[in-house]
């Protein structure tokens, strides 16, 4: 608070003639903070790690479609009762110019960046 002096209280209070109404709510003294990362947790029923691992690369990439704000590299997958076994659904590669790989973790050939005709880096079919 600036002041407390009881000129200011009514001048605050009521506002000047003629201008507009002073505002109910103050505004913040703090800037806002930045947006924190936050992760979801989606259960599901498969047979084995392998047919999860399918599964799960599908919703993921099924989401981001829906909503473009979805980091699908952050994605990952691990038993319903063991989260800290998460293990990552995509590469995660980082290209010449930062952007990321979006293709399966451990897949062949070269690092793919996200959407069509995206560019590849890499060894390609060395490995
Ligand atoms: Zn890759």
């Amino acid at each position: 608070m600036r002041d407390n002096r009881a000129t200011y209280w009514r001048r605050w209070m009521t506002g000047t003639p003629g201008a507009p109404r002073p505002p109910l709510v103050a505004p913040p003294r703090r800037p806002s903070r930045p947006d924190r990362h936050f992760t979801v947790h989606l259960g599901f029923v498969a047979a084995d790690l392998v047919a999860a691992r399918e599964v799960a690369v599908g919703y993921a990439e099924a989401l981001s479609v829906l909503r473009p704000e979805l980091m699908i590299g952050a994605s990952a997958l691990s038993p319903a009762d063991a989260w800290q076994r998460a293990e990552r659904l995509f590469c995660g590669a980082v290209g010449p110019d930062s952007e990321r790989c979006v293709d399966v973790a451990g897949h062949p050939g070269f690092h793919h960046g996200p959407g069509p005709g995206a560019l590849g880096w890499g060894d390609g079919d060395r490995g």
